[in-house]
């Protein structure tokens, strides 16, 4: 999946969307498969990148990883505490309350003792910028960054984050579990828990660095996002795709070479996205088209691979970036980074000028620090993350050439090549990005490939009583 930041508008659409469908029963209450943060911000799980207190990912040492968790066993997975207590409201009280003349109000329940509890934290507490002051200084992204700069009011950014499980090529939640409950299906790379072999040991989810495995206090089983495989074996998207109000998400096929992912997570630092790039092969290239059907890969897969937008993105204009490469474990959800907003800047400093030539290098100068989306998308390597940003300007600049100067496109065409985009570059991402068409390609999966997941359990990922 790919997910275009600048389009995403908070709207928690898709958390509802995940809630409603996968997790809106006992033993779940907590849990968000999918969630949006607001950065900067400390997101949920509380501080969840910080693996000095979670114990989360591989670490490098002597060319050999190590999940930090077997280094230490003394990590914990969060408490309810990090997450929140879950409360919904006394509805009841709406029509016994007495006639007042304001506005009748529901008051907060605890949801496992039905009392009434005084909130004092959610998994969106900090929603747009709410008790940032208090709560943004302790947002580990801030790494080299003065942040009581940003924290001031006429300088502050924000922007919003939506997570769901990466489903990585490297996952550091499967080889913690003793009970090899936690498997990749080679049929689509979807991770998932077989709840018949799960003991709730909880491994998976203190060694998962981005905190995307729930404990389901009912049935004593740990649960994931699920990529909504049902309807993904069926060509549709996943529920938070498809009800995305912004259109962000991106979802689509790719080949990798697997071989080589243990090479890619022990990249130096500064170049695990380029690794991670590197691993993912040209479905037009004829000796991977050859390879992949002598694998078994189907002809509808390959097909698929050529029209992935996550292919486009990632790999071909690099213009999705992995969150936090720097936990090694590969992670399948890429993003945009944010330009929001370019014009604030050039306001503050060069007076307005739509000249693009003062818009490339004042790119540094973006309200949103390079640095911290350095940080949060490149382990701290900013050339990734300008090179990111660069062209998707470059994007903008094209289409202005040719709607308000009038020209034509082969003379805008110059600024794509600046870039190393071409015109056809440029069509396919204002379909995609702009228009926001052909958001998905996913092929339909085939019945005898399925046959691993029959194989394995009924139904991963699923446990508890369903309500209503
Ligand atoms: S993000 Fe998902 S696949 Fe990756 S380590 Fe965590 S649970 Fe495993
Ligand atoms: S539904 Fe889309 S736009 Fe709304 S919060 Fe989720 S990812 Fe963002």
């Amino acid at each position: 999946m790919v997910m275009v930041l600048d389009k995403c508008i908070g709207c928690h659409t898709c958390s509802l969307a995940c809630k409603n469908v996968w997790t809106d029963r006992e033993g779940q209450e907590y849990a968000w498969w999918n969630n949006v943060e607001t950065r900067p911000g400390v997101g949920y799980p509380k501080t969840w990148e910080n693996q000095d207190k979670y114990g989360g990912g591989w670490v490098l040492e002597d060319d050999k990883l190590r999940l930090r968790l077997e280094k230490d066993k003394h990590y914990k997975p969060p408490s309810l505490n990090d997450y929140y207590n879950p409360f919904d409201y006394d509805y009841e009280q709406l029509f016994t309350q007495e006639i007042l003349d304001q506005q009748p109000s529901a008051d907060p329940l605890d949801m496992y003792s039905r009392e009434k509890i005084d909130i004092k934290w959610g998994p969106n507490w900090d929603d747009d910028l709410a008790g940032a002051d208090v709560i943004a200084p302790h947002d580990p992204n801030w790494n080299g960054i003065d942040k009581q700069i940003y924290l001031n009011f006429k300088d502050v950014f924000m922007f919003y984050l939506p997570r769901i499980c990466n489903h990585c090529l490297n996952m550091a939640c499967a080889p913690a579990c003793p009970r090899k409950a936690v498997y990749k299906r080679p049929e689509d790379g979807i991770v998932l828990i077989d709840q018949n072999s799960c003991r709730g040991y909880r491994f998976c989810g203190i060694a998962c660095p981005y905190k995307k495995i729930y404990y389901n206090w009912k049935t004593g089983k740990s649960e994931k996002c699920i990529f909504c495989f049902p309807r993904v074996e069926t060509g549709q998207p996943p529920a938070c795709t498809l009800s995305c109000v912004g259109k962000i998400r991106y979802v689509g096929v790719v080949l990798y070479d697997e071989t080589r992912v243990p090479e890619a997570a022990k990249a130096p630092e500064d170049q695990l996205v380029k690794a991670h790039r590197e691993l993912i092969l040209d479905p037009f290239d004829p000796q991977v088209i050859k390879e992949a059907r002598d694998a078994g890969v189907p002809e509808n897969f390959i097909k698929a691979a050529q029209e992935s937008p996550v292919y486009y993105m990632f790999k071909k204009w690099e213009l999705a970036l992995p969150l936090h490469p720097e936990f090694r474990t590969l992670p399948m959800v890429f993003y945009v980074p944010p330009l929001n907003p370019v014009i604030t800047v050039l306001d503050r400093n060069n007076k307005y000028s739509a000249d693009y030539n003062s818009i490339i290098p004042a790119i540094d100068k973006l309200r949103i620090p390079i640095r911290y989306l350095a940080n949060m998308f490149a382990a701290g390597n900013e050339e990734e993350v300008r090179k990111s940003l660069k062209r998707l300007l470059a994007i903008r600049e094209f289409f202005r050439r040719i709607e308000v100067e009038g020209q034509s496109k082969a003379e805008a065409a110059a600024v794509l090549s600046e870039h190393g985009l071409t015109v056809n570059d440029a069509d396919m991402m204002y379909r995609w990005l702009a228009l926001g068409r052909n958001r998905w390609v996913i092929p339909t999966s085939k019945k005898e490939l399925r046959v691993t997941l029959t194989r394995r359990g009924k139904g991963p990922g699923m446990g508890g009583r369903q309500r209503g």
